[in-house]
């Protein structure tokens, strides 16, 4: 029940490749913009107007996922393999980024519950194998289609041009290991990792854990008791590469209509129109995710 070591990405294209013939896999066409904002060239993602059925289906699967869970059991032909007595890796059915890997709970635990060792076990296993960007939408307030956790993960460059996350220039003028990034305009917090260790997956996890639980409290978002598990208090989302950790806060889903979660904060957003492709470049970028953030 454990991951082969070595063997991810090679599952991943081979499951891609056959849920593609299989027609399991539903992609999200969209057109890319460049919006330039605050120092940040944010990529925006615009569904195609093909494309438009297959997001709405996705839209109303991930309502219907209150009541359904689309994880317990997966669809055979998305899953890609075991990743841990705990977790497996499962194809993002409607994607819009190739590749894109759900990291789920074998059983059913709710995605408001604290992240924990084993969380970040099989997130560390993944990251050790696929150069990636790690990300969790922690609640509904925070991005999240359904209740059931996944851990999410998508190869880099999230960009065909410029940096491989768009944020991360404005990361690397943080001072020292911990600290407030200059620049982000809404409560955060945001530490450097050890990316040596990601050749030791269970060490980069206990660290990242720990990284975690001084992030979380660094953004006041607390652990509450309830029904025996530890949950958050607030709606967050966690960004997680081999080089470093962002915890964000946030008020709300979204703002005029335009939904935000952690990709977000990694400077790319998600429009479903043209109409909101309009709303971001009145906003900027940079208002929006401080309006769906904390001040
Ligand atoms: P989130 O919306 O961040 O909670 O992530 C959940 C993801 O699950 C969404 O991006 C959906 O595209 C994806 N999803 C919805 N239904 C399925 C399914 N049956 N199998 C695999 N992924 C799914």
């Amino acid at each position: 029940m454990r991951l082969q070591p070595g063997t991810l990405w090679a599952q991943l294209q081979r499951r891609t490749d056959h849920a593609k013939r299989s027609g399991a896999l539903r992609p999200i066409d969209t057109e890319q913009a460049m919006v330039e904002d605050a120092g940040v060239r944010f990529l925006v993602r615009q569904v195609s107007s093909l494309s438009r059925k297959d997001a709405d289906g996705k839209r109303l699967s991930t309502q219907a996922g209150a009541a359904a869970n689309p994880f317990l059991p997966p669809e055979p032909d998305l899953v890609v393999t075991d990743i841990s007595d705990s977790h497996f890796a499962l194809l993002n059915k409607f994607y819009v980024i190739d590749h894109h890997l759900l990291i789920v709970t074998r059983r059913f635990e709710e995605q408001e519950a604290l992240l924990n060792r084993a969380d970040f076990e099989a997130l560390f296993a993944c990251l050790a194998e696929v150069d990636g960007l790690g990300f969790y939408n922690g609640g509904v307030a925070g991005g999240a289609s359904q209740r059931h956790k996944h851990l999410q993960i998508v190869p880099l460059p999230l960009a065909a041009e410029g940096p491989a996350i768009p944020i991360a220039p404005l990361l690397a003028a943080a001072p020292g290991a911990a600290a407030a990034v200059p620049g982000l305009p809404f409560r955060h917090a945001f530490a450097r990792l050890d990316a040596a260790l990601v050749r030791q997956p269970s060490q980069a996890a206990r660290a990242a854990l720990e990284c975690y639980r001084a992030l979380m409290a660094g953004a006041g978002v607390q652990a509450i008791e309830s029904g025996g598990e530890l949950r958050q208090s607030a709606p967050y989302n966690l960004l997680v590469t081999r080089e470093w950790m962002l915890l964000v806060p946030r008020s709300t889903e979204s703002v005029e209509g335009v939904a935000v979660n952690a990709l977000g904060y990694a400077g790319s957003l998600f429009v479903r129109d043209a109409a909101q492709m309009a709303t971001i470049r009145k906003l900027g970028p940079m208002r929006v995710l401080q309006a769906v953030g904390v001040a």
